[in-house]
């Protein structure tokens, strides 16, 4: 069995809504000043990471879970699950995503997209959309059509430390100034409801999707309230984040030693503060702020020491 934490290489993506901060903050190699995203745990087409490590070093994750679905108690087609970072350095389209079935349906694609964000860092008075207030799919519609965008999405104001968990269906957009660990199902189908009219460098419009917007919005809006629930053991305190049907987020806050065990198939660890060692049996890496992998299926126990905050989930 292979005990051995999997390492992937980044993947960037371009945004008229991007900034620096994903260079300053976690010193990623950027491509340019308008860097929205990296894909950090990726096997989608769109952003396909490559593995950094081990046996399988220059293959991609993709590749990796479809020749060797043991490092992953593989159970379905393809791998589920897309870890990113997002630097808003303005703000995101508003924009919704479908479900499995839609997306099936309409797509022709294998995946809707529920996802979650947890906020590494926001500016001061920073906020987001999440919702809407139309409580019928009417009025969802007239206030799309006569661009009552204000009175239609509903503000959230963020701070480090927030999680959102946002099901398909949902109306959101991340504003200006916040950074987030996003962890969603692996899908790339986003219908942008609005964009502030933006333009971009040839002074053209991005598109709009306001038909199919108007077919996948959850109306009226609905909240799913998650609870914190807390467990300490040794050095871990694990907060639970969400656990729901595409996937469980949890966030540990290590302080000295703790002993794991996986209990899953696998395991995606994203470390967003401090440093950490990582030990198993055969060896020891040490892992720090800005890194991602994915422990596998076959890990059995393990132990962490150091000062360090994670992001951890699973399927
Ligand atoms: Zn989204």
């Amino acid at each position: 069995m292979y005990r051995e934490p999997i390492f992937l290489k980044p993947v960037f993506q371009e945004r008229i809504w991007g900034g620096e901060k994903l260079k300053q903050e976690y010193n990623y190699d950027i491509p340019s000043k308008h860097t929205g995203e990296a894909w950090v745990i990726s096997a989608h087409p769109n952003g396909p990471n490559v593995i950094e490590n081990g046996f399988l070093a220059g293959k991609t994750l993709a590749e990796a879970w479809n020749s060797h679905g043991e490092l992953f108690n593989k159970k379905q087609e393809d791998y589920p699950l897309l870890v990113k970072v997002l630097d808003a350095n303005d703000n995101l389209s508003v924009q919704v995503h479908p479900d499995d079935t839609f997306a099936r349906e309409v797509e022709k694609q294998p995946y809707g997209k529920t996802e979650c964000w947890y906020v590494l860092s926001a500016e001061p008075d920073a906020e987001l959309v999440l919702g809407h207030h139309a409580k019928t799919q009417e009025e969802l519609e007239k206030m799309m059509d006569h661009e009552e965008w204000d009175q239609l999405l509903n503000k959230v104001k963020v701070k480090a430390g927030d999680f959102f968990y946002v099901p398909s269906g949902t109306i959101h957009a991340i504003g200006e100034g916040i950074v987030i660990l996003e962890i969603q199902q692996s899908s790339d189908i986003t219908y942008r409801v609005y964009d502030y009219d933006r333009t971009d460098a040839d002074g053209n419009k991005r598109e709009l999707h306001l038909e199919r917007s108007k077919q996948v919005a959850t109306v009226p809006h609905q909240q799913i309230k998650l609870a914190r629930d807390v467990q300490q053991s040794d050095g871990l305190k694990i907060t639970t984040l969400v656990q729901e049907e595409y996937f469980s987020v949890f966030h540990w806050q290590l302080n000295g030693k703790a002993e794991q065990e996986m209990t899953t198939d696998f395991l995606q660890i994203s470390v967003i503060e401090g440093k950490a060692e990582l030990t198993t049996n055969e060896s020891t890496v040490h892992v720090e702020k800005g890194e991602h992998f994915i422990l596998p299926y076959g890990m059995g126990s393990y132990r962490l020491s150091g000062e360090a905050e994670m992001i951890v989930s699973h399927s």
